[in-house]
């Protein structure tokens, strides 16, 4: 095969990458996957068997960044707007695992589809003044069989009837769902007798024993954890398959540096890639393909200075605007057996007369907030670190206040476009590798700000409905004009989107609606860069079902075949 190293080229080993590779190996093709973290979730020669690292050990996985990454090593900055300055902070920001599966190794794995009007939302619910609100290059039902796919690949476990809110489907789901956590039904009563429409949430975990995997046996130590006994389907699912295919070599501590042009401009030939001893290292291939995650790819496009004719890589940044509602209750609720979030509610995505009208009042067309999380507190050492010391420690504990009995809602909210919301280059803070951090100027739309005011004291009064003694409320980011509580100044979400947004227009977007950059022929974007709007669904799902439509679409590319499928 020529000078070629192999077919394509995986920059990140997550749910955008992994799902790449896996349907890149099936059709024959060869991979190289790049990933800059370690590898803890499976061993990489046959039979490809889980590595045994992972442990419901809590300092582990959140005091000691044992996926990834160190804040240290690899510090992100953080300003509202241009005008705070260079930045306000250094740190933390938005950081996913960095590690072999990347964030789905420890994600919980809601994984809804979005719903038709997601695909859509500026034609059928109209402009907002200040967003840059535009519909998809394609509808739900162009995506419909590969959220199906997806959904077979992962292994969901649902109930195709429960939200009466979901789109059409073409097929159930591969598993029914896992049993409902205690805390999750007292919420779910409630919320059903003011009206609301709870139901069991779809969730990447093995109800069932599936796809040589077992069930789920409801550990509790499931969001921020990696599944000690391979229960979380993605994305170990589809790495193992394409494994599997003797096709796939996947190199963990390995960081990409830059995407490399050729004489042309149009064409990419391969990555430049630093080995965990720093020596670089070039991968030469027909495609580059950038799963690196919403964060990351955008920065190594940019330090690349690659794709970015239109001047929008990194803008359109979007994360859920969060808002949480906290409940404690008298009695205990159990929150440490389960899969961390089994129900969810749409309610609050669907506009009505009520919210249309308080969208009025504050000057806004319509607003949506996002689907509601019902979930419960688990980490005891999270509870304990939290208690005053000595002999009330321990009665504290006995009675589990700030654990057993709490109850939270979780809203992902919808986050509205705009064009300085963004991520580029730190002038000044450098990663370990001696590159430029990433920095996110970002500050809410007010249509997130009101939709959250408006359904918080909603959210608020199922709890007391559902015996709650007392409740709290609180957004990340927080709202203009509030100080940072314990969620911290940066949006806590990790739902990152929109930093290479797919468009058939290369003025307005980055990529076309095959994920392929405008400005270069063989270079695809595999992850949640290419969102055009965050709607208020976990991305996750839309990731795999996207990223397996474009590879399909890049293979049928192969100069071989010489198709060029839908090119716009
Ligand atoms: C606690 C938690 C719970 C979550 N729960 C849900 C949920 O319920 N539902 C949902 O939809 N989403 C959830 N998410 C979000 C979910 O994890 C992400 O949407 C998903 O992981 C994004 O996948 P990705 O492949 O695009 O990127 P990532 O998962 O971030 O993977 C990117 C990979 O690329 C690697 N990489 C980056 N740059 C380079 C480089 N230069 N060289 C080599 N490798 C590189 C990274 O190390 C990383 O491993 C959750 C996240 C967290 C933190
Ligand atoms: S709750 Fe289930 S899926 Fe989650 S980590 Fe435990 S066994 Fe794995």
């Amino acid at each position: 095969m020529s000078d070629l190293d192999c077919d394509a080229v995986i920059v990140g080993s997550g749910p955008a990458g992994a799902t790449a590779a896996h349907v890149l190996t099936e059709a024959g093709r060869s991979v190289i996957v790049l990933e800059k973290g370690r590898n803890h979730l499976l061993d990489l020669d046959a039979p490809f068997g889980p590595k045994g690292d992972v442990s419901n050990d809590e300092i582990k996985f959140l005091s000691r960044h044992f996926l990834g990454p160190d804040p240290l090593l690899e510090p992100r900055a953080f300003r509202r707007t241009a005008a705070d300055g260079d930045r306000l902070m250094v740190g933390d920001v938005n950081n996913l695992p960095s590690t072999v599966g990347g964030g789905g190794f420890h994600a919980d794995g809601k994984l809804p589809r979005f719903r038709e009007v997601d695909f859509r939302a500026a034609s059928e619910l109209g402009p907002i003044e200040g967003a840059e609100l535009v519909d998809w290059p394609f509808g739900y039902d162009e995506l419909e069989p590969y959220y199906g796919e997806a959904e077979r690949i992962v292994g969901v476990a649902g109930d195709a009837d429960a939200n009466p809110f979901a789109s059409w489907r073409a097929d159930p789901y591969p598993m029914p769902p896992g049993p409902d956590m205690f805390a999750a039904i007292v919420s779910s009563e409630a919320a059903t007798k003011l009206g609301y429409h709870p139901y069991r949430a779809p969730t990447g975990v093995n109800s069932v024993e599936y796809d040589g995997r077992p069930a789920c046996n409801n550990c509790g130590f499931c969001a921020y954890y990696g599944c000690p006994i391979e229960a979380k389907g993605d994305p170990v699912a589809p790495l193992r398959r394409a494994l599997r295919t003797g096709r796939c070599d996947i190199r963990p501590e390995c960081y990409v540096s830059h995407v490399e042009l050729d004489g042309s401009g149009r064409r990419a030939r391969g990555v430049r890639y630093l080995d965990r001893e720093g020596v670089e290292h070039v991968v030469r291939a027909r495609f580059v393909i950038l799963g690196a995650g919403a964060f990351e790819t955008p920065r190594l496009l940019l330090r690349s200075e690659i794709g970015n004719s239109s001047d929008l890589v990194g803008r359109f940044l979007m994360f859920h605007f969060q808002t949480f509602v906290v409940g404690t209750f008298p009695f205990r609720l159990h929150g440490h057996r389960g899969r961390a979030v089994t129900h969810l509610h749409d309610d609050h995505m669907i506009p009505d007369a009520e919210s249309l009208a308080a969208a009025r009042e504050a000057g806004l067309p319509y607003f949506r907030a996002g689907i509601v999380e019902h979930g419960a507190a688990a980490g005891p050492i999270q509870e304990a670190i939290h208690l005053p010391p000595g002999s009330l420690h321990s009665r504290l504990m006995m009675e589990s206040t700030l654990r057993d009995r709490l109850l939270a809602f979780t809203v992902q909210g919808e986050d509205l476009p705009q064009a300085t919301n963004r991520i580029d280059l730190d002038p000044a803070v450098c990663d370990v590798w001696g590159n430029p951090a990433g920095r996110v100027t970002y500050s809410p739309h007010r249509h997130e700000v009101v939709a959250s005011e408006h359904y918080a004291p909603k959210l608020t009064r199922i709890l007391e409905a559902a015996g709650a003694v007392w409740t709290t409320t609180s957004t990340s980011p927080p709202r203009p004009g509030q100080r940072a509580d314990a969620f911290g100044l940066a949006p806590a979400s990790r739902h990152i989107m929109g930093t290479a947004r797919m468009g058939a227009d290369p003025r307005t977007s980055v990529t076309d609606p095959w994920q392929r950059l405008h400005d270069v022929d063989n270079v695809m974007v595999a992850d949640s860069s290419v969102f055009p709007t965050s709607t208020g669904y976990g991305p996750t799902l839309t990731i795999v079902a996207l990223a397996i439509r474009a590879a399909r679409a890049l293979v049928d590319l192969d100069p071989l075949r010489s198709v060029r499928p839908g090119r716009a």
